[in-house]
């Protein structure tokens, strides 16, 4: 599997934790009352899912498919921003 590939599962693996993190919050607010601890560990879960995203590093550069200059962007980059490897590629 290419690294394009795993950092896009990533990206969909946080898209259904995101969701899933606002129903806990919405189901908290509604049952409790409040949803401060809910929202605390909604914080803390979406912290923990993202935290292999690091790793998904350009295998010529380093530089991360996450981001794109200094931002962070939900989807990964199919070619390295900085020196043009293809991510998708056989080698990547
Ligand atoms: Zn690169």
């Amino acid at each position: 599997m290419t690294l394009y590939a795993r950092a896009r599962r990533h990206a969909w693996r946080m898209a259904a934790v995101t969701v899933l993190a606002v129903l806990m919050v919405v189901v908290a607010d509604r049952f409790v009352g409040h949803s401060t601890l809910a929202f605390a560990a909604a914080i803390v879960m979406l912290i923990l899912a993202n935290a292999p995203m690091l790793k998904f590093n350009c295998p010529r550069c380093g530089k991360n498919a996450f981001f794109r200059g200094p931002f962070v962007v939900f989807w990964p980059n199919r070619v390295c921003t900085r020196c043009g490897h293809d991510l998708d590629g056989p080698r990547a």
